[in-house]
């Protein structure tokens, strides 16, 4: 059970007390009536392959600082799925990429992220634009699926399996 965060109301700024609703434990605030539901982040990533390879980004951010991830990140309210993907690729490596296939939806257990995990392929007119954008990314690189360096997660080996599986 992930931890129960607020101390106050974020709508009233009144002390919040637990209270037991429809058999839970839950944060309520006795001024508004707000009741507080934790709910897991939802994060959104996309495996992106060039002349089968991959391209991968190297942490700069902890957890998990200097070990590969794929570009991606949280969903900003008011975007699809598929719009957060595209503009963390542009944000941290600088390419348009269009989405070809849905690999999976993972996580949620024991109060982890949400993880939506795409695929595309990157056009080689991208190739020349590729940079690094963001401060959480040191470097980015292309590597054969027989040399993938250590992931940042562990559901990241999971996407690529699945990946795999659905590509054959
Ligand atoms: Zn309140």
């Amino acid at each position: 059970m992930p931890q129960l965060t607020f101390i106050y109301c974020p709508h009233c700024a009144t002390a919040l007390i637990e209270k037991e609703i429809h058999d839970v434990r839950r944060l309520f605030c006795p001024e508004c009536q707000y009741v507080h539901y934790p709910q897991p982040k939802l994060v959104a990533l996309v495996v992106i392959e060039y002349e089968e390879k991959l391209l991968l980004l190297k942490r700069n951010i902890e957890p998990a600082r200097g070990l590969w991830n794929f570009c991606g990140g949280y969903i900003e309210l008011g975007e699809t799925v598929q719009e957060a993907v595209i503009r963390e690729a542009k944000e941290e490596a600088n390419i348009d990429i269009q989405l070809d296939k849905l690999i999976g939806i993972y996580g949620g257990e024991e109060g982890s992220n949400v993880v939506a995990a795409f695929h595309a392929q990157l056009p080689g007119n991208q190739i020349s634009h590729l940079a690094i954008q963001a401060e959480e990314v040191s470097e980015f690189a292309f590597f054969a699926w027989e040399e993938l360096p250590p992931l940042a997660f562990p559901v990241h080996y999971q996407i690529l399996r699945d990946w795999k599986a659905i590509k054959l």
